[in-house]
């Protein structure tokens, strides 16, 4: 009696897709208590490529999908060093590897006080769509600790990026897990990190990207997140039968990817008019050309200063506490960090006109404010596909340091230029090209998934 009522709505699920979604969610979520985090990476994910499991039997009997929300790993450890007066800190330091069908573990390495599991998983999981979409033979991975570098000395840092290395060694390689640059990891860290690695090892290997260029990095790797954000862009533009040049552009976060976003849109004949941090946001009408730009860098990599002084420098406003969605504005490309698009947000950019957004940070709007840009008709390029430069020149420079060679800056720019295009063609094709409006998320949900669904088909129950 009681098999029958549990058996009904199983096979109703099966044909039905918002239930087959509601169940894989609450599957999930099950599974992961706590982790806000994840959950809307998979939610995001789920709405597009649960429907399109379903027309593939082997995905559903293999459970492709249960298994890629499942991470292969995930390591936690602890971090001990001591600071400039002798006082011993203990942070916690993770590296999650969600995914390998496709090529090694690859992803960045995040230092930031907010860092734990469920961002890590997030991350991760993103990283994994992401990679496959490069084309490349990379899979998914993401690091980190809940360290905060602001304040701290050259020389802690240093032992802290020791000690972090000092674990995480022993779980990565150039053919098992390449970690890179993330917030709060750029090319000092890097440097750091990859010398106590050869330290620990004996190796001088590709196990690190976004190194320096004396030892092992490759030209535009820290262009490339920042270009590549706005190359998308470019694509979307051109699809759309527009372009880049006389547009204003709305730029959150003032670190690697904005700086680099804001140097293309330059270069491009966009006027960019914003940048942000965790402090708020300056307004400058004139637009931020390359002399201030060079400014921002040196105060932001240099002098580690906070993008208020930017008002003070130049004839330009300070917001504090806000965030730059209300600025009017063509183009708007968030660089700061998760959820920094809020449903408020969205609503105002829709109201302002906005044509396209270009996501530089990794889900940087809420799954309800991604809805209501996509519905008021704003041309929206997810961040798995948009900021997917950056972890493609990673490969690039993996390449080059198998072939023990170094290709020119052209060759490399080049060859970015040839991935986001590619990105945008995949996504073009799997994101209902016929309809009024590409769904650039849905395309790159699907086109990043089915590489490594297959794989992982191909590859057995391991
Ligand atoms: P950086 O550390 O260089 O810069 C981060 C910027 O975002 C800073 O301006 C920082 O301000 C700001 N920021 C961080 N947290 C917050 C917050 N909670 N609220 C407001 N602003 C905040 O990092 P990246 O530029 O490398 O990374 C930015 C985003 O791009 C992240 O989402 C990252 O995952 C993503 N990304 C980066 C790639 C790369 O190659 N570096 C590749 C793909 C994605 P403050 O200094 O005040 O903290």
């Amino acid at each position: 009696m009681s098999a029958q009522p549990r058996l009904a709505p199983k096979r109703a699920r099966a044909k039905n897709p918002q239930a087959a979604i509601d169940s894989y969610l609450n599957d999930v979520a099950a599974r992961n208590p706590g982790e806000p985090e994840f959950l809307q990476a998979v939610q995001e994910v789920a709405e597009h490529v649960v429907p399109f499991a379903l027309t593939r039997p082997e995905y559903q009997s293999l459970k492709v999908l249960e298994r890629l929300a499942e991470p292969d790993r995930l390591i936690s450890f602890r971090v001990t060093w001591q600071d400039d007066h002798g006082v011993t800190h203990i942070n916690r330091g993770y590296r999650v590897q969600n995914n390998n069908a496709i090529g090694p573990y690859k992803g960045g390495i995040r230092f930031h006080p907010s860092v734990n599991a469920s961002i890590l998983k997030f991350l991760a999981f993103e990283q994994t769509f992401k990679n496959s979409l490069t084309s490349l033979p990379m899979g998914g991975g993401k690091g980190g600790a809940n360290f905060d570098p602001k304040g701290r000395s050259e020389s802690e840092i240093m032992r802290f990026c020791q000690a972090f290395m000092s674990e995480l060694f022993r779980h990565i390689g150039p053919d098992t897990d390449v970690p890179a640059g993330d917030i709060g990891v750029g090319g000092r860290e890097v440097g750091y990190m990859y010398g106590q690695y050869k330290k620990l090892t004996n190796r001088f290997e590709g196990v690190l990207t976004g190194k320096g260029m004396a030892f092992g990095g490759s030209l535009i790797r820290p262009e490339a997140t920042g270009y590549g954000v706005v190359y998308m862009m470019q694509n979307m533009l051109e699809h759309m039968g527009q372009e880049v040049a006389g547009k204003t552009c709305v730029v959150s976060g003032s670190g690697n990817v904005a700086t680099y976003c804001v140097e293309k849109l330059n270069e491009l004949g966009g006027k960019v008019v914003t940048l942000s941090d965790s402090s708020g946001f300056i307004y400058d009408p004139h637009g931020i050309d390359a002399e201030k730009l060079a400014w921002v860098m040196d105060l932001k990599n240099v002098r580690r200063g906070r993008i208020s002084e930017y008002a003070d420098a130049f004839d330009a406003e300070f917001h504090e506490g806000k965030r730059p969605w209300g600025v009017m504005c063509d183009l708007a490309f968030p660089c700061a960090t998760q959820n920094e698009i809020d449903t408020k947000d969205a609503k105002q950019l829709v109201r302002n006109g906005v044509l396209a957004v270009s996501e530089g940070a990794n889900m940087p709007s809420t799954p309800d404010a991604t809805h209501i840009m996509m519905e008021g008709g704003i041309r929206l390029a997810p961040s798995k596909a948009a900021n997917a430069g950056g972890v493609a020149v990673s490969g690039l420079e993996m390449s080059q340091n198998s072939l023990r060679y170094n290709w020119t800056r052209d060759e490399v720019d080049q060859k970015l230029r040839a991935i986001m295009a590619d990105i945008h063609e995949h996504c073009v094709t799997y994101g209902e090209p016929k309809a009024k409006s590409v769904n650039y998320l849905k395309g790159a949900n699907v086109a990043g998934f089915v590489k490594v669904a297959d794989a992982m088909v191909a590859q057995g129950l391991v």
